[in-house]
């Protein structure tokens, strides 16, 4: 029994792995398979590969592919990004881009009053009436005293 499994040889490297619930599954690690899929899926062994692994006093890390290891991540990494300015050739901008002259937008504010209400979106419901201009007042300086600017104003 190797943990919780018992693990029947089968072949060089081949292994019969039996759960507790009744389950079989069966291991191949030459290939790095079993036929729970996880282990050729992820590249990760399975519990059912390490079981076998152990059985066959393999280093479990071993079974994990190269991409996942350490010294893939150091080489993915190794190769060096130079800042723009001390590249050798420098980055050429288009006419079409350096000719431009950029300014704010052409727009002016629209005549009126700017409306307080946003547009609600749809589907969106709208909560209870409009609150009479009093009592925004009142919710307005409410806020105001919270954050220490107000006393509490005498509307009534
Ligand atoms: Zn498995």
């Amino acid at each position: 029994m190797t943990g919780g499994y018992e693990v029947v040889d089968i072949a060089e490297k081949e292994y019969e792995i039996h759960t507790k619930t009744g389950g079989s599954f069966h291991v191949n690690l030459r290939t790095r398979t079993c036929s729970c899929f996880e282990f050729q899926m992820l590249a990760i062994p399975c519990s059912h590969a390490i079981a076998a692994a152990l059985k066959a006093k393999i280093n479990v890390e071993e079974l994990v592919i190269d991409e996942y290891k350490l010294d893939s991540l150091n080489r993915a990494y190794e190769g060096i990004i130079l800042p723009e300015s001390a590249s050798p050739v420098g980055i050429g901008m288009p006419s079409i881009v350096s000719d431009l002259q950029l300014g704010p937008p052409a727009t002016r504010r629209p005549p009126g009053k700017p409306k307080k209400l946003r547009y609600f979106s749809r589907g969106e419901k709208r909560v209870g009436e409009m609150c009479s201009q009093k009592d925004q007042m009142r919710q307005v300086q409410g806020n105001w005293t919270q954050q220490g600017h107000l006393q509490e104003p005498n509307l009534r």
